[in-house]
């Protein structure tokens, strides 16, 4: 069928790679390209000789001559994007330049300013359509998942949806005191900004981590949920028509917390620059260089994680609550490709999200949130490549 270029090589690249490998009707051909060569080589090794055909290639992804030059050499029909979200726009620059679709997991966040907003990736939308190309933002779980969740719900049980609660539970334990399930640096500055949720047609900010509650998850049991800012919001506000509430919950043990308030403290997560030993350096970025690795926690971690969306509003006259969620065992995850459950359940999505451009199911000319497409086909590879859901009417509620 066709072929992709990934961009980035790090957790989530690796369960994309694998991904495409397990799909090679679909995926004929992919190029994993980053900065650090070895880690692509790496990837590499591990899957080489399958039906994929796989090569690797070394790119600053911040530099857009650089990726329209690879692109023009490996000739992809689509760019699926897992480096960081810094490189979103310079990424998206280059597939304009060449006329290849687009997909990522994370909306652009410029490096300086810890502030994600889609405003910067929407500004695309007429020179998408122009160049007759799909860019598919937010293809991962959450953004991603929880954006087909809840086009699934309002195309199959409601008619209005007024209010969506997004919990996202990781019960995994990795045995460090302290370390990330996903890149630090994005993770930390995610965790520390205000929290907000959507309230009839606003936004409303509130203090880190202020506000918390317990929610017993199916499979998990009882965990302390807190209430973060999180980009789906702000396209699902606009996408999901009459919707009045939307909160994002996501869990952290004590522990997690504590370390962060130290950190915090000492103003280890700090994005200013400061001079050391006559250096510029981050803070945050050193403090990434000291903890575990994401990648090095998949032999480690066991547990599971719940990821899902609550939907209340009304179907013919009559109230409707409809949870839809899916159970991830870390063990199982790694022992399949490798990676732990907050690495797969990204990166199975962003290979789907591919998946559907590439075949035709969601080309569409433009810029589009995952919500904006027919949720069916999503949800029905979702049960094929590894992350099954399941649904309840009943739930119990957040409160
Ligand atoms: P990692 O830090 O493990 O990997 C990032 C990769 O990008 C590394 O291989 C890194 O290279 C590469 N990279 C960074 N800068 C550049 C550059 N300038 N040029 C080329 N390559 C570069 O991150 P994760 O795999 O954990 O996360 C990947 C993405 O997934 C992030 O955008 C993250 O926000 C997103 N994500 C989305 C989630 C969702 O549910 N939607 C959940 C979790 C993550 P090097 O090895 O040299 O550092």
């Amino acid at each position: 069928m066709g072929k992709a270029l990934i961009i980035g090589a790090g957790g989530v690249a690796s369960v994309v790679v694998h991904k495409c490998c397990q799909n090679p009707d679909v995926f004929e051909e992919i190029c994993i390209a980053s900065r650090t060569v070895s880690k692509c080589e790496a990837l590499k090794q591990g899957l080489d000789g399958g039906k994929t055909k796989i090569q690797t290639a070394q790119v600053d992804a911040n530099n857009v001559p650089e990726l329209v030059a690879l692109i023009k050499k490996f000739q992809p029909d689509i760019v699926i994007n897992v480096a960081l979200p810094y490189q979103d726009l310079t990424i998206m620059d280059a597939c304009l330049e060449t006329k290849v679709d687009y997909v990522d997991t994370a909306n652009y966040e410029p490096e300086d300013t810890a502030k994600f907003e889609y405003k910067w990736q929407w500004a695309y939308r007429e020179r998408f359509k122009e160049a007759g190309i799909t860019a598919l933002l937010g293809s991962g779980f959450d953004p991603g998942v929880t954006g087909v969740f809840s086009a699934y719900a309002q195309k199959h049980y409601f008619d209005t949806i007024s209010q969506i609660d997004i919990l996202d539970a990781n019960a995994g334990d990795h045995g460090y005191p302290f370390a990330t399930n996903f890149n630090p640096e994005i993770n930390i500055r995610e965790v520390t900004a205000k929290g907000s949720y959507y309230d009839n047609g606003k936004f409303i900010e509130t203090d880190p981590m202020s506000i918390k509650q317990v929610y017993n998850f199916p499979q998990i049991g009882p965990k302390d949920i807190y209430l973060l800012h999180h980009e789906e919001m702000e396209s699902l506000a606009l996408n999901i028509k009459g919707i009045k509430k939307i909160r994002f919950w996501m869990t952290f043990s004590q522990k997690y917390l504590t370390h962060l308030e130290v950190l915090q403290n000492v103003g280890m997560t700090s994005i200013e620059p400061i001079n050391f030993e006559g250096k510029q350096i981050v803070p945050l970025q050193f403090l990434k260089a000291v903890l575990p690795d994401p990648a090095s926690l998949g032999p480690r971690t066991k547990g599971k994680t719940n990821i899902g969306c609550i939907f209340q509003g009304e179907k013919d006259g009559k109230p409707v609550t409809y949870y839809v969620y899916n159970v991830c065992d870390h063990e199982e995850c790694y022992k399949e490709v490798g990676s732990q459950a907050v690495s797969y359940t990204t990166g199975v999505p962003a290979m789907i999200g591919a998946e559907m451009v590439l075949t035709g199911k969601w080309k569409k000319p433009g810029v589009y949130n995952i919500e904006e497409f027919d949720p069916d086909p999503f949800m029905d590879a979702l049960n094929r490549f590894g992350l099954p859901w399941h649904e309840s009417f009943v739930p119990e509620l957040v409160k």
